[in-house]
């Protein structure tokens, strides 16, 4: 499980409570009202830039809308495109056919003609029989019988040759309606290919205003992140403003022994594990009662200063008891006793050194293992008047 603290996601919001307790609680009502007011300015800031952030994500969602419609287009564009593709060569084939079938339609009709001619011949020597009498046949014939069977065979003849002729006709007629049948599907494949052109040429007019309409989001987005910049750079601007304040504040209590302490603390890390070592349980190490509060946490974590106050000790190393620590003084609450954190075991030289303001939930080390410490977490000690206390009394856990 995942602890977290309740108050601890943002700085914001720990510099908000703590402008609110200061507010109530300072000697300087003139020195809170400067503070508030940058603390005021600060979250104006932060809420123009979430706004300006919010108006980004909205441009750059409308771009990827854009930029995927495009792409849907460019995809149907290449698919129809493809498909022409195919069918012109399904066209070119079909050409191929069509040669094949008009040059057996031409054969036909050639050997029709043939067919024709001779035809011709035969119907022309049978006319000439009727028309010249059998007298020139009758000289060439050799013998009446021969004479009376040559009309006979020419008849012959041309009923055999009617019937080539008839069956040549039919041929011809089914190599024609092929050569129809064929032309026919060549029509329909070229109105389907005309139809496909016009798609996409249509298609390409639609990519070319959308190309353009991306241009003209990318446009927005880039002009959205200047915004953003800007709120960013005015958002640090108030920050900085507000944490110099502060800190001097904080710098000046502690010189001049004002420094107030309103016992708000926040946790020192946004996450941990579990609580592994409780305060007065016998801890891990010696078996003695525990003087604070162990939080096993991954290695690395953030550790934040639970309140405003000043580094009072800063060092330690990897065999000292404490490991790396810091000891941070808050000043001294209402009843007058001087407040006091100490965060033990980090993994390396604390950030921060002795004699400087930090600012409530500023970093201030890491989590490590350093020292009398068997896993990685931090020892968060409470010291009232330098008493050790329950720190989870005071700190939300
Ligand atoms: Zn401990």
């Amino acid at each position: 499980m995942n602890h977290r603290c309740s108050d601890h996601y943002k700085k914001l919001l720990w510099a908000f409570a703590a402008v609110c307790t200061a507010a109530a609680l300072s000697v300087s009502a003139l020195a809170d009202d400067k503070r508030e007011e940058l603390a005021d300015q600060r979250e104006d800031a932060s809420s123009a830039l979430a706004q300006q952030e919010a108006e980004l994500e909205e441009k750059e969602d409308l771009l990827d809308q854009a930029v995927q419609q495009g792409q849907a287009m460019k995809d149907q564009k290449e698919e129809i495109t493809s498909q022409i593709y195919q069918l012109s060569e399904e066209m070119a084939l079909l050409e191929d056919q069509l040669e094949r079938a008009r040059q057996a339609v031409n054969q036909k009709q050639a050997e029709y003609d043939g067919e024709w001619e001779q035809y011709k011949e035969i119907i022309g020597g049978m006319q000439l029989l009727h028309d010249r009498g059998e007298l020139a046949y009758l000289a060439q014939a050799h013998s009446l019988y021969q004479l009376l069977t040559f009309s006979d065979s020419l008849q012959q003849i041309s009923q055999s040759q009617d019937q080539a002729l008839e069956e040549l006709k039919k041929q011809k007629e089914e190599l024609t309606q092929r050569q129809e049948s064929l032309e026919e599907l060549e029509d329909q494949l070229e109105a389907q290919k005309q139809e496909m052109d016009g798609k996409v040429q249509a298609l390409s007019g639609q990519i070319q205003k959308q190309d353009a309409a991306i241009s003209a989001a990318q446009a927005e987005k880039e002009a959205q992140q200047v915004q953003v910049e800007a709120a960013q750079a005015a958002f640090e601007e108030a920050d900085a403003q507000y944490e110099a304040y502060v800190r001097q504040q904080i710098a000046q209590g502690a010189q001049d022994n004002t420094l107030y302490c309103g016992l708000d603390f926040g946790c020192p890390l946004d996450s941990y594990a579990r609580i592994s070592c409780r305060f007065g349980e016998p801890d891990g190490w010696s078996g003695k009662p525990h003087g604070g509060t162990d939080f096993a946490a991954n290695a690395g974590s953030t550790i934040r200063a639970a309140a405003e106050g000043v580094v009072q000790a800063a060092g330690g190393g990897e065999t000292y008891s404490y490991g790396y620590y810091v000891i941070l003084y808050h000043g001294k609450d209402d009843a007058g006793r001087t407040i006091a954190t100490l965060y033990a075991h980090m993994n390396e030289a604390p950030p921060v050194s002795v004699g400087q303001a930090v600012a409530k939930g500023e970093a201030i080390g890491r989590v490590g293992n350093t020292g009398n410490s068997k896993g990685y977490h931090l020892h968060l000690e409470l010291r009232i008047d330098g008493n050790k206390t329950d720190p989870m009394v005071y700190i939300p856990g």
